[in-house]
């Protein structure tokens, strides 16, 4: 029995975990769900949007499940994703984005990984005002950061078969910054010698990925390059509604989500689309060392997608989250495994 600490967070969180956690539960996969509150829903009660409890319980369980959860803007509290990924050191977020057969990709295969640094870089809260009218924010990117990130990019593409590794940042004007970290992964790829090392300008790389994204396989960036890039990417493979992610800690601690936000408009309206929760959760069973399971989750969801009779707003039909979630488990439970 896997034990699985399960976070529905905010919006839509609790209508999309749900869902994914009938369809894995459909496989038979034994796992007993630890629920622990995160987000804004967990405020009234712990006081704070990341309590002590939901860290704790991702210590002890190692892996956990999570909705995506709302950052207030001005409620005087750290984005939650943040503060979560720091408080665990999740220190790289990887983010697929795939294309199925009827996603509304104008791409017949996008399959790329986005694995995005999610400590430091801007986004490590240095901000300050000085005086009313300049803020700064600092950029803080360290080697050891930079390199167990583009490691842990290698490490993917050697796990899952990947032939090539893209390194991309804008080295050219942020010398120092960016061009540590690309001078990092010029020495981390001559370990890799049967993986391709490539490297491209951030801003090349966005043009590129419009044009002619078959050109990249795994992209290894920072952490604010990399939530605009996966963004791009999951928008290629056709819908935010089908975009997998995953976080991992260097003591074997892994969080799965997806890469979407909480779309706070379309709580409760039983609307959005499920897949990518559904998809994070396949990912999470892959980790456990289920792949075929995994698997068979992964191809009930492209056969539900492929059909298009039972998909939601985003993928043209008018299908709920429910519905959707119900279509993918009947083909789960037509395909025993
Ligand atoms: P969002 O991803 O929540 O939604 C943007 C739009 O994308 C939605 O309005 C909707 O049209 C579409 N969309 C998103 N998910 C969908 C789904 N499953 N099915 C169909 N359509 C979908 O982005 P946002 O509006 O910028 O952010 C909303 C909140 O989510 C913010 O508070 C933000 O900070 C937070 N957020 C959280 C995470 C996370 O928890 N990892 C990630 C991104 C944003």
């Amino acid at each position: 029995m896997y034990k699985v600490t399960l976070i529905p967070g905010d919006g839509i969180g609790p209508e999309i975990v749900s869902a994914t956690r009938s369809v894995i539960d459909a496989t038979g996969v034994p796992i007993k769900w630890e629920i622990a509150q995160a987000g804004q829903s967990a405020v009234p009660k712990y006081g704070e949007p990341i309590p002590q409890e939901t860290i704790e319980s991702i210590r002890k369980n190692r892996i956990a499940l999570k909705g995506p959860l709302t950052n207030i803007v001005g409620s005087g509290f750290p984005s939650p994703n943040i503060t979560l990924r720091q408080k665990l050191d999740l220190f790289a977020n990887i983010r697929h984005a795939k294309s199925f057969p009827g996603s509304g990709s104008k791409w017949d295969n996008i399959d790329l990984i986005v694995v995005r640094e999610s400590i430091e870089d801007i986004y490590s809260g240095l901000e300050q005002m000085i005086g009313d009218d300049i803020a700064i924010g600092t950029k803080f990117i360290t080697r050891k950061g930079s390199e167990r990130v583009i490691r842990k990019a290698f490490e993917y593409a050697k796990e899952f078969g990947r032939k090539k590794v893209t390194v991309s940042v804008k080295a050219n004007v942020l010398k120092l910054t960016d061009g540590m970290f690309l001078r990092v992964g010029r020495e981390i790829a001559k370990e890799y010698p049967e993986i391709e090392f490539d490297e491209t300008i951030i801003d090349a790389l966005a043009m590129h990925l419009v044009r002619e994204p078959e050109r990249f396989d795994v992209i290894v960036t920072q952490n604010l390059y990399g939530d605009i890039v996966s963004d791009l990417a999951a928008g290629l493979a056709g819908s935010l509604g089908i975009g997998s992610g995953s976080n991992y800690g260097e003591d074997g601690i892994a969080v799965f989500e997806p890469v979407h936000g909480s779309a706070p408009k379309y709580a409760d309206k039983n609307k959005v689309n499920p897949c990518a929760e559904i998809l994070s959760g396949a990912l999470m069973l892959s980790y456990l060392g289920e792949k075929a399971q995994s698997k068979r989750v992964e191809k009930a969801v492209s056969e539900v997608i492929a059909e298009g009779k039972t998909v939601t707003y985003d993928l043209g039909g008018d299908a709920g989250t429910k519905e959707m979630a119900e279509a993918i488990i009947q083909k789960i439970l037509k395909e025993e495994v």
